[in-house]
């Protein structure tokens, strides 16, 4: 395996593609390295349902709505110049994808547009129920015919390397390996996917382990935003823990009612849009009602639709439905929150740039300011593309100018059972106290309390010396996104000046 590029991109979600194929088509002759934890479809992306939000119909919708949306979405706390800049980019990168491959749902009036909650018209652009797996098809095999681009898979980035330039390269381990080595390139860029699996209950992928971020922090970047995690308020109920399926933004924006035990739509005794308030709103009603009733789960219900059309229009779902034995003509679906997205993240400039020269963030790891205190539905896979062509531009723009350094191994420690064990443990616990504290995140003292928690698991675990890779190198990661999650929690009671974090003061 050869050991320098020019680029070398971490993660094969449509941040990491999107950014892959654009270098590729701006700079053919750039070599590229692209890593990824496992193979390239293990990722959120391949989960997305929604679609993407562009504004492709200047009739019936407008830039300055689309920004307004996003702008209430994130409570005041988005970056104005970022909102304006995306959603102006949004319609050229989506038909940059449609350049690429990728097939959208399309009527006599061009694509076809659904609408999502917290969204004022029909924008988003969509494969049926299942967009993500069309986009990340239509890329994995446009990357795969990139000559230049190098696929370095089942390889876990450990660390990032850094001299006084800033970033020169990563240690990673590759699967069945126990050697750390290392690639060096003179620009990286983290687009490593979200944190959700430091929840209890997760729409994210397995490998939504907060690696990037966590590389990011230790390496001394600068981190925003960490307290706004946004849970999503219907996602399938099951009693076991950990990633749970989603039922999507579009079928509430379809019409589906949201109800209790008794079959009341009880959203509106919350927020006067009721199925179709932002997520945060539908989330805290749902959670609130179920702590007055007691119930265990919330209930969608879809048998007053057209259910031959539903069928046609949600076909994940149906047949996830189906498999559970869930008959949409009669029963209703059981739903519950569960941890989603990650609204901060790596502090990034308006070119993917995070505070570490050469060091570039995209994708949900990236705290870019579009998304706020609270993310509009779909504008993530949007924020990618855009925020994906705009580091290619970036990164074209400096020089290429690698750097000396020797490459290095060094033997690693490997996961024994009695390991594993201790690790499945801490993680359960880790669940539970950022669980708690998202429930709990308006009452200071019980934050507090989790913050002690979480750094008391941090310095228990700390004295095992984890290895850096595989569920070790998880589990460390986990932590240290989950005690930022909750630190940045506990400032957030504090004037709003003090939101911004250093992760290496932070979390020494
Ligand atoms: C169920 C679900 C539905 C969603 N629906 C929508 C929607 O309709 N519209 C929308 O806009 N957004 C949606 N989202 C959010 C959106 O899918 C994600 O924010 C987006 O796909 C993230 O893309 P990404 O490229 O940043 O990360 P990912 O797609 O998660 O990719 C991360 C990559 O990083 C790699 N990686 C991670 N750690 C390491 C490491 N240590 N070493 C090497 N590689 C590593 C992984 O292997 C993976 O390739 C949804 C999310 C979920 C979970």
């Amino acid at each position: 395996m050869n050991n320098r590029y020019d680029v070398l991109i971490i993660g094969t979600g449509i941040a990491g593609l999107s950014l892959a194929i654009y270098l590729s088509e701006l700079a053919p002759k750039l070599s590229i390295g692209l890593m990824s934890k496992g193979a390239l479809p293990q990722c959120n992306t391949r989960l997305a349902q929604g679609g993407i939000a562009a504004v492709t119909n200047q009739v019936l919708d407008s830039f300055i709505s689309h920004e307004h949306d996003t702008l209430k979405a994130g409570s005041g706390l988005c970056n104005p110049e970022i909102v304006h800049m995306a959603v102006h980019e949004a319609p050229t990168r989506v038909n940059d994808l449609v350049r690429w491959g990728v097939l959208f749902d399309a009527n006599e009036n061009g694509f076809h547009l659904n609408r999502e909650g917290g969204h004022s018209a029909n924008r988003i652009v969509h494969h049926k129920d299942f967009t993500g797996k069309e986009i990340h098809a239509k890329l994995a095999g446009k990357v795969r015919r990139c000559a230049n681009v190098a696929l370095l898979k089942d390889c876990f980035a450990t660390e990032l390397l850094l001299n006084d330039k800033g970033g020169i390269g990563l240690k990673f381990v590759r699967k069945g390996d126990a050697v750390e080595r290392t690639a060096m390139a003179p620009r990286i860029a983290l687009a490593t996917g979200g944190s959700g699996q430091m929840f209890a209950y997760t729409t994210n992928h397995p490998f939504a382990t907060a690696d990037g971020l966590a590389m990011a922090m230790r390496a001394g970047a600068r981190v925003e935003h960490l307290q706004y995690y946004q849970f999503h308020p219907t996602a399938m109920y099951q009693s076991r823990m950990g990633q749970v399926p989603l039922i999507s933004e579009a079928v509430r924006g379809y019409g589906a009612h949201v109800v209790d035990g008794r079959g009341r739509r009880f959203l509106f005794d919350y927020d006067q849009r009721g199925e179709l308030a932002t997520r945060d709103v539908v989330t805290d009603a749902i959670y609130d009602h179920l702590s007055a009733t007691g119930e265990p789960f919330a209930h969608i219900k879809v048998n007053h639709l057209d259910l031959a059309d539903f069928k046609a229009e949600f076909p994940t779902i149906t047949t996830r439905c189906q498999k559970m034995g869930i008959d949409l003509a009669g029963a209703s679906i059981p739903v519950l929150p569960a941890a989603h997205y990650q609204c901060g993240g790596i502090q990034v400039d308006a070119w993917g740039m995070s505070s570490i020269d050469r060091v570039y963030a995209l994708g949900e790891c990236a705290g870019t300011g579009l998304h706020g205190a609270n993310r509009l539905a779909s504008n993530s896979l949007m924020e990618a593309v855009v925020f994906a062509r705009r580091t290619a531009v970036h990164m074209l723009a400096q020089d290429f100018d690698h750097c000396t350094t020797a490459s290095m191994e060094q033997a690693v420690p490997i996961h024994t059972a009695k390991l594993h064990r201790m690790i499945s443990e801490k993680r359960r616990q880790l669940r539970a106290i950022t669980t708690g504290a998202y429930r709990e995140r308006n009452n200071r003292v019980a934050v507090q309390e989790r913050l002690y928690a979480v750094n008391q698991l941090r310095g228990q675990v700390a004295k095992f010396g984890l290895p850096g890779y595989g569920a070790g190198g998880e589990l460390t990661n986990l932590l240290w996104a989950g005690s930022g999650f909750i630190d940045a929690l506990y400032q957030s009671f504090e004037p709003k000046e003090k939101h911004l974090l250093q992760g290496q003061t932070s979390h020494t």
